[in-house]
């Protein structure tokens, strides 16, 4: 579960500061897509900048999985992200130097308590990600060797490698075309029923629609759902 408690998040703007999430509160449910949408501007960035305990929100609180981050200091907030967050940017974000497996083994070496167990355990995981994302047969290439919706792919299956109870993906289909968008919608549903991650999905494009359980709009910093789970 991802909870978003009257949320606002202001950027400094010369003097003073500008408004981007005005009390906002929102919540994700396991095994359901949270759709954001809404115009360029309005704040989806900010909002999942904010689930994902990137940016401290000035008024309101984020609970991560039960976890209320708004005391936890920065080390606390990383140790909550690798715990408990599984992120997916816009741009897929890959070294180009590793294979698509390496990608995600590269996440067992991240800091923090048990690196040899959780190397273990991720190893174990890898090759069974890497197939869940249809990328099976593609474990030994390199970003450069993989097309748009590929990439995206080894991302999604990396932000999945450390079992995340909250996964958040930002307008993961903006470089792709209409068909290879589809497919990673249609994927980000399925992972999400199969794992049961409380997912928020940012996206403008309402073709997209059908993949989400539900739908927040975003419009100058405020939001309103558009529709709920059934
Ligand atoms: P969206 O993702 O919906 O396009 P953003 O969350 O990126 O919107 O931005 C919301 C508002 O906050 C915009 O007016 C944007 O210019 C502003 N903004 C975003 N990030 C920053 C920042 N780091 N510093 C100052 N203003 C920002
Ligand atoms: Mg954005």
């Amino acid at each position: 579960m991802i909870l978003l408690d009257d949320v606002t998040l202001t950027y400094p703007d010369g003097d003073s500061r500008v408004t981007a999430i005005d009390h906002v509160s929102l919540e994700g449910r396991p095994g359901l897509v949270t759709g954001i949408t809404g115009p360029s501007g309005s704040g989806k960035s900010s909002l999942l900048a904010l689930a994902a305990t990137l940016a401290r929100p000035d008024t309101g609180r984020v609970v991560v999985d039960g976890v209320d981050a708004t005391g936890l200091s920065a080390a606390g907030r990383t140790a909550l992200r690798r715990e408990r967050i599984g992120i997916v940017f816009q741009q897929p974000q890959l070294l180009p130097a590793l294979t698509a497996r390496e990608q995600l083994c590269v996440m067992a070496e991240l800091g923090g308590r048990g690196r040899r167990a959780r190397r273990a355990a991720v190893r174990g995981r890898v090759d069974e990600l890497l197939d869940a994302v249809g990328l099976g047969d593609h474990a030994d290439r390199r970003p450069a060797q993989l097309s748009g919706g590929q990439r995206q792919r080894v991302a999604i299956a990396r932000a999945l490698v450390h079992e995340p109870r909250v996964l958040l993906v930002d307008e993961p289909t903006s470089a792709l075309d209409s068909t290879r968008g589809a497919e990673i919608m249609a994927l980000l549903s399925r992972l999400t029923r199969e794992r049961d991650t409380a997912t928020l999905l940012v996206t403008h494009d309402l073709v997209h629609a059908g993949a989400l359980d539900a739908t927040v709009e975003v419009v100058d910093g405020r939001a309103s759902l558009v529709a709920s789970p059934v």
